[in-house]
């Protein structure tokens, strides 16, 4: 139960946490967690569902509430970001919604990173203003005296993404820490890119870790799930707002991701060596303009990544010559990538920020965000490196 102290012991390495944290074994003997689809749970008398109403006892009552495999899936994601506790979400925007819709007020404002999954930006420029609640961009380049000058007697809360999607721009997750704790603000980071196995926002200071379980974390492009993890007394602020309004995660979707954490780590490991490889080879071709991937030293922020990234991800953008039209014949050019929206898949896939996840944004906010009409994300998958080379390389002669 989500309520329950942690009984896996912390001292384990997180590969075997991913694997070893399970709920526990039923009268029919089972190696693994099976499949808990039940809306509600039963009580044993009049007198237990007394109890479990008014949280005297813990335990089951009602899917929207706790289920088995959503508490494993959670429990696990808490143990890997250091975090006291955590809750699921139905999707990765839903996670978003709730890390701050649960704590903001009318009048209250935010300080967030300019570079923003296309949704988030949604929510601040279009939703909460709807209740009174407004935001302020920062640059990801900004230095800590420009983060200092933007908060104002308002500000409750700092909404970061690092590396940014896509321009994987890194912001100094240490210096926003001590910014927000010398200004008692709440920061929220979206770990989404990296993944506990790369970088651990707790450590830095942040208060709440937000995930798109969609993506790294299920790694199969199946299916879409979020979760929040944090410290305990905001988790139980959190969990109130969950469980009445409602964005819970299907406990079938739960199974699969926490399925999925078992192998996160391996995962992580060959996404990092493909993307590393690929950003190496195509590094200075002759038909780039640049290639951006945080652990290349020519990353404007590479420094940074080494000291808070154990390795650079699995995305890597190309920069085409030729901007627009180039980018466009390349894409239709490929035959082993896919073009799909998704990222974090055993898959490759190419995505065109310009004319799809951010089209969306004026020419004049892309640039802001160093996304420009050449420029192609490429989520590198599980398939091997040199047949993602190869299928690159003949893309970028055939779209000359
Ligand atoms: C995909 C994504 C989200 C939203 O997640 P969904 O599961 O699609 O709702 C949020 N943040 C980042 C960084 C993402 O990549």
């Amino acid at each position: 139960m989500a309520d329950q102290p942690h009984r896996t012991p912390r001292t384990l390495h997180p590969e075997t946490l991913a694997i070893r944290t399970q709920t526990p074994r039923s009268a029919e003997r089972e190696h693994s967690t099976p499949l808990y689809l039940t809306s509600s749970f039963v009580f044993d008398d009049a007198e237990q569902a007394r109890a479990l109403f008014t949280e005297e006892e813990q335990g089951n009552i009602y899917s929207r509430y706790s289920n088995p495999n959503t508490d494993e899936f959670v429990r696990k994601m808490a143990l890997l970001e250091g975090a006291d506790d955590g809750i699921a979400f139905a999707s990765g925007m839903a996670a978003v919604f709730g890390s701050m819709a649960a704590f903001l007020r009318s009048g209250d404002h935010v300080l967030a990173s300019r570079a923003l999954f296309g949704s988030t930006h949604q929510l601040f420029t279009k939703l909460f203003p709807r209740w009174g609640i407004t935001a302020t961009y920062v640059d990801a380049d900004a230095s800590a005296d420009a983060w200092e000058a933007a908060v104002q007697p308002s500000t409750k809360l700092v909404f970061v993404e690092t590396p940014s999607n896509p321009g994987l721009a890194l912001i100094d997750l240490d210096m926003l820490g001590q910014l927000c704790a010398a200004h008692e603000l709440m920061l929220v980071v979206d770990n989404c890119f990296t993944t506990p196995m790369l970088q651990q926002p707790m450590k830095h200071g942040a208060h709440l870790v937000v995930h798109s379980a969609t993506k790294f974390i299920d790694g199969q492009g199946r299916v879409l799930g979020g979760v929040v993890v944090g410290n305990a007394d905001l988790i139980t602020e959190l969990r109130f707002f969950i469980r009445h309004t409602g964005p819970a995660l299907s406990p079938f979707n739960a199974w699969v991701l926490s399925k999925s954490l078992e192998t996160l780590s391996v995962r992580m490991e060959r996404h990092c060596a493909n993307a590393l490889a690929i950003a190496t080879h195509f590094e200075d071709h002759a038909e780039l303009d640049f290639v951006r991937y945080p652990f290349l030293a020519s990353h404007a922020d590479h420094a940074l990544a080494v000291r808070q990234m154990s390795a650079g991800g699995g995305i890597v953008v190309l920069e085409l010559k030729g901007g627009l039209d180039r980018a466009r014949r390349f894409i239709d050019a490929l035959e082993l990538l896919s073009h799909t929206p998704n990222l974090g898949d055993v898959r490759s896939i190419v995505t065109h920020p310009t004319s799809t996840t951010h089209s969306k944004l004026s020419e004049a906010e892309r640039v802001q965000v160093g996304i420009v009409p050449g420029m192609i994300r490429v989520s590198v998958g599980l398939e091997h490196r040199d047949d993602l080379i190869a299928d690159i390389e003949q893309a970028l002669e055939r779209s000359k």
